[in-house]
C-alpha cells in the first residue's frame, strides 16, 4: 500500500497500574474509546497486573531452593485478582465463565511450572521466562473481553505470535525482519475488520517458538517494536504520571511535567534513574519518525510528556526558558582520589585505574580530572569504596613507593545533581547560573562534569546538601506548563 494513503494507526500501552484495578480498566476502556474517534486504527499493548510479573518471578526462584509454599499461595492470590476483576469487567455470563476458564489454566500452568523447577533445584532463564510470561497473558484476555463488553470490538493477541527474537532469555532482542512479517500478517487483518488488537506486552517467542521476554518493563519496549513494525504514526505510553518530571516530586515539591523532550535528553535521564520509559524503547520509535508521548491513565486530559528527535532551535539558539529542563540525583556515593603530582604527563595512569575499579565489578557514573593532571577522581557507590582504594594501593604500589602518587582517598558520602537539558549546548553562561544557584545556598561544589555532548551537567556536592542543592538546580527549570 501507498505510505500516503496508509490509514492513520496509533499504538497505546497500558502500564502495570494502568490495567491493576478495575476502575484503573475501566478508565483504559474510555480512553480506547476516545482514540477511536481519532485514529482509524488503534492497537493496544497491555502489561500485567500491577504487581504480579514479580511475584511470579518470586515464586519461582523460591521454587528453585524448595520453597514450595510461596508459589502456592501466589497461585491463590493471583487466581483471586483475576476472577475478581473478570467479576468486575465482563457482563455476558458465557464470556465470563470462558475467561475464567482460561485464568485457571494459566494459573494451573503456573503451579506446574514452579513445581517442576522445585524438583529440578533449578531456574534456568528460560524457565524463568516461561513463568514471568503468564501475568501478560491474564492481563490481555481480562483487557480485551473488558473492551468487548463496553462495546468495543476487540481480539486478544499473544505477542508469541508476532515478536520473534533471539534465545537470549530474560532479555530477548527481537529479530526486525521477522518481527514485523509477523506483525503485519497477524494484526493487519484485525485492524482492517475493524478490530482492536490487544497485544501482550513483554513476551516474544523464539524462531523455533519458544517463550522468551524483552526483560523486565519491556512493556513499553513491545509498544515500540510493534509500532515500528506495522508501521504506526504514533506511540503513547499510559502509565500512572502525568509524564516525565523535572524532577523527584518526593525530594522537590515544585516539580513539574516536561512537555516536550528531545531523545538525548530523555538518554541523561534515564542514565540517571529516571524511571519512565524503557530505555530500548526511544531510539527505535524516534528513527522511524513516529510520535512517542508518555500520557496518565489517570489524569487522561494531561497532554503529558512528548518526545522528539531535536530540539526545535531558532538560530540555533534554545529557548532561554528551555535550557534546563530536569534535575536529578544520585546519592549512596563517595569520591574517591588519586592524587601526586608525579602523575603528571604520565600515560596510563587513567587507564590503569579505571581497569582496577572495573575488576570490582563497578560502574563509575562520574569522572573528573583536570588539566595539572595532579589528581583523578570518580564517584563510587559508597559500599564499594574501600575494595576499590585497596585495589588501587595495589595497582599503583610502585608509585606510591616512589612518591610519584601522594594518597589514594575518598570522601564522607556525596550526591551527584545532573541538570539535563540539550538547550545548553546553544547557550552560554548556564553553568554560572548553576553555580549561582548553588552558591547562593552556601552549597559547595566538589567535582563538576560535563560530557562533550553538553546535554547535561553534573556536580558533586556533600551529601547534607543534596536537597537544597537539587531544589537550587531545580529554580532554573522555567518549562513546565503545568505550575
Ligand atoms: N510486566 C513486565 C514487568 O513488570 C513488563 C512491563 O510491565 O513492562 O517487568
Ligand atoms: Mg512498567
Amino acid at each position: 500500500m501507498n505510505e500516503a494513503l496508509q490509514p492513520k494507526t496509533l499504538v497505546m500501552k497500558f502500564g502495570g497500574t494502568s490495567v491493576g484495578t478495575p476502575h484503573a480498566v475501566s478508565e483504559v476502556v474510555k480512553i480506547v474509546r476516545n482514540a477511536l474517534r481519532d485514529w482509524e486504527r488503534v492497537v493496544v499493548v497491555t502489561s500485567a497486573l500491577s504487581g504480579v510479573t514479580n511475584q511470579l518471578l518470586d515464586s519461582a526462584r523460591a521454587a528453585a531452593t524448595g520453597d514450595v509454599r510461596l508459589f502456592q499461595a501466589t497461585a491463590n492470590t493471583l487466581r483471586q485478582r483475576h476472577l475478581d476483576m473478570i467479576d468486575d469487567l465482563i457482563q455476558e455470563t458465557a464470556r465470563q465463565a470462558q475467561v475464567k476458564y482460561e485464568i485457571e489454566h494459566l494459573v494451573e500452568d503456573f503451579s506446574n511450572f514452579c513445581q517442576a523447577i522445585s524438583v529440578l533445584g533449578e531456574a534456568s532463564s528460560r524457565a524463568l521466562d516461561a513463568v514471568a510470561a503468564l501475568g501478560e497473558r491474564m492481563s490481555v484476555r481480562i483487557l480485551s473481553e473488558a473492551l468487548e463488553s463496553a462495546g468495543i470490538t476487540a481480539q486478544m493477541v499473544e505477542a508469541t505470535r508476532v515478536i520473534v527474537t533471539d534465545d537470549h532469555y530474560q532479555s530477548a532482542n527481537p529479530l526486525l525482519s521477522e518481527t514485523r512479517q509477523q506483525t503485519q500478517e497477524v494484526l493487519n487483518p484485525i485492524l482492517e475488520s475493524g478490530s482492536v488488537p490487544v497485544v501482550t506486552g513483554f513476551i516474544a517467542a523464539t524462531r523455533q517458538g519458544t517463550t522468551a521476554t524483552l526483560g523486565r518493563g519491556g512493556s513499553d519496549y513491545s509498544a515500540a517494536i510493534l509500532a515500528v513494525s506495522i508501521p504506526a504514526d504514533e506511540v503513547w505510553i499510559w502509565t500512572d504520571v502525568d509524564g516525565v518530571m523535572s524532577a523527584d516530586p518526593r525530594r522537590v515539591p515544585e516539580a513539574c511535567t516536561i512537555p516536550v523532550l528531545t531523545f538525548k535528553e530523555v538518554g541523561e535521564l534515564a542514565y540517571f534513574g529516571a524511571k519512565v520509559l524503557h530505555p530500548k524503547t526511544i531510539r527505535p520509535v524516534i528513527e522511524a519518525g513516529i510520535g512517542l508521548k508518555v500520557r496518565n491513565t489517570f489524569h487522561p486530559n494531561h497532554p503529558g510528556t512528548r518526545i522528539i528527535a531535536d530540539q526545535h532551535t531558532t538560530n540555533g539558539m534554545a529557548a532561554p526558558d528551555s535550557v534546563v529542563k530536569a534535575v536529578t540525583l544520585i546519592s549512596g556515593l563517595s569520591l574517591v582520589t588519586l592524587e601526586g603530582r608525579g602523575m603528571l604527563g604520565v600515560p596510563g595512569v587513567a587507564a590503569r585505574t579505571f581497569e582496577a575499579v572495573a575488576a570490582t565489578g563497578t560502574s563509575v557514573p562520574l569522572i573528573s580530572q583536570a588539566s595539572s593532571e595532579q589528581s583523578i577522581c570518580f564517584a563510587a557507590p559508597l559500599e564499594v569504596v574501600p575494595e576499590i582504594i585497596q585495589a588501587l594501593e595495589g595497582i599503583f604500589a610502585r608509585e606510591i613507593g616512589r612518591r610519584d602518587i601522594d594518597r589514594v582517598w575518598a570522601t564522607e558520602e556525596v550526591v551527584i545533581l545532573t541538570a539535563v537539558g540539550e538547550g545548553m549546548r546553544h547557550t552560554p553562561g548556564v553553568a554560572g547560573r548553576i553555580f549561582t544557584a548553588l552558591g547562593k545556598l552556601g552549597v559547595n561544589v566538589i567535582a563538576i562534569a560535563q560530557g562533550s555532548s553538553e546535554v547535561s551537567i553534573s556536580l558533586v556536592v556533600d551529601a547534607v546538601d543534596a536537597d537544597t542543592g537539587l531544589r537550587a538546580l531545580h529554580e532554573l527549570v522555567k518549562n513546565c506548563t503545568d505550575r
